[in-house]
């Protein structure tokens, strides 16, 4: 099998890309704004090392040392910074202590999600929090070996595809990195990221600077606000309002936007392959009805003995409870199993054939959401009521 053969099964990783020493392979757009290898035949030897990375074909999945629960950072800043709880920023904040290094994923100055190295705290601002669209890996896999050939502790934090890519690419096991993979929903492109971000500009008249999905309102009615800063008049503004009112996000909250290979993904699996898994805990309530699911809370897996130690190693920082391995399961994406929405088809031929306007007045109009916004207006305590009440 080519590696340009894996077709719609390919997550996007360019682990492949990376490891070609003939410069063969490039990723190209399709119609749908979704990224895939070519290879160019001139250049390719058939050497077949684009296929042994391939974390499609192949696999690479960690132990399972049976530790799991929720967790939220003791430090508010951590915890603030955040997703969820603040978990991967406790290990990222840990590691740079000790000298390591961190990498994540980070928006540049154009808006274009890379992995991207940190190794100051004021480096690891950017690489906080989820970012919903396929990250840029190109050429960091082999900073990253660089590091650890220099003997320096290294974090690496993404998706599971990434990360097993990584592992693939590298080809040996090293002591000295600690992999975090979060469980995941899917990624969708960047380029309807940013068809999203040039009709937000052109709407409201200004130059979108910097993004952040899951902002953390001051009293937050919701896991999923957003917020940008702008430039109007010389002057930088911030903005910030619920998921449906940025196209790509309500977009990616309707599942509409996802990679093929997300909608059928060998990664949502029980089996993991970081050494700790993150994730949200949004129906924490229901097991420790003293935790406010608002306030931020993650869920973790600790997957190997690495894993463990480091969990040793900064577990004074957070507040964790030990819970069930099936209660942890049945509230996240575990399985494959997912619900391509009905409208998914033809919102992919909107992309491809009309101008991003019209498929956000058919398929992303934000007064479709008045229920929501009605919910998350209200105020917390009758969001509980309703909670309880579903
Ligand atoms: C695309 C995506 C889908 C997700 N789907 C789910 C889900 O279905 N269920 C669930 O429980 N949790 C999901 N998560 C994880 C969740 O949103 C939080 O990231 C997780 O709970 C950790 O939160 P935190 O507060 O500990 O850390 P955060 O500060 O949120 O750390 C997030 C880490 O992920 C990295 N990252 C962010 N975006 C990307 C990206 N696009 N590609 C690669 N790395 C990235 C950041 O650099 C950082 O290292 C998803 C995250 C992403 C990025």
């Amino acid at each position: 099998m080519a590696i340009d053969r894996i077709g719609n099964k390919c997550c996007g990783c360019r682990a492949c890309l990376q490891k070609c020493k003939f410069d063969a392979i490039s990723f190209v757009t399709d119609t749908y704004g979704f990224e895939y290898p070519e290879i160019d035949s001139t250049r390719c030897v058939n050497c077949g090392a684009c296929e042994k990375v391939c974390p499609i074909i192949n696999d690479t999945y960690s132990s399972d040392t049976g530790l799991c629960g929720m967790a939220y950072a003791l430090d508010a800043k951590t915890k603030y910074n955040g997703s969820s709880g603040g978990l991967f920023g406790v290990f990222a904040e840990s590691i740079i202590a000790q000298g390591g290094v961190v990498f994540g994923a980070a928006f540049d100055e154009n808006l274009k999600l890379k992995t991207t190295k940190a190794e100051t705290l004021e480096e690891l601002i950017p690489l906080y929090k989820s970012k919903y669209l396929l990250c840029d890996t190109s050429y960091q896999f082999s900073a990253i070996e660089t590091e650890l050939k220099k003997n320096r502790i290294v974090l690496y934090c993404s998706s599971p595809c990434q990360i097993s890519a990584l592992k693939l690419y590298l080809q040996k096991e090293y002591d000295n990195l600690l992999t975090l993979d979060f469980v995941c929903h899917g990624v969708g492109s960047q380029s309807l990221f940013d068809k999203s971000i040039a009709y937000t500009e052109e709407k409201e008249g200004l130059e979108i600077k910097a993004v952040t999905l899951r902002y953390k309102k001051a009293n937050a009615s919701s896991h999923y606000y957003y917020a940008y800063s702008y430039l109007k008049d010389g002057k930088f503004h911030e903005r910030s309002d619920l998921y449906f009112s940025f196209p790509y996000y309500n977009a990616y909250c309707k599942q509409l936007v996802c990679r093929d290979s997300c909608y059928d993904c060998k990664f949502a699996a029980r089996e993991r392959v970081g050494d700790i898994t993150i994730g949200d805990f949004h129906s924490i309530e229901k097991y420790h009805p003293d935790i406010d699911r608002f306030a931020g809370v993650s869920m973790f897996l600790v997957n190997t003995p690495k894993g463990q130690k480091w969990f040793d190693l900064i577990k004074e920082k957070i507040h964790w409870r030990k819970m069930d391995k099936e209660t942890i399961y049945k509230n996240n994406r575990f399985s494959d199993e997912v619900v391509i929405p009905s409208e998914q088809p033809a919102f992919r031929e909107s992309i491809a054939n009309e101008p991003f306007e019209t498929t956000v007045k058919r398929f992303l109009k934000p007064s479709r959401d008045w229920k929501k916004l009605i919910y998350y207006k209200a105020p917390k305590f009758l969001r509980k009521i309703i909670m309880k009440l579903r």
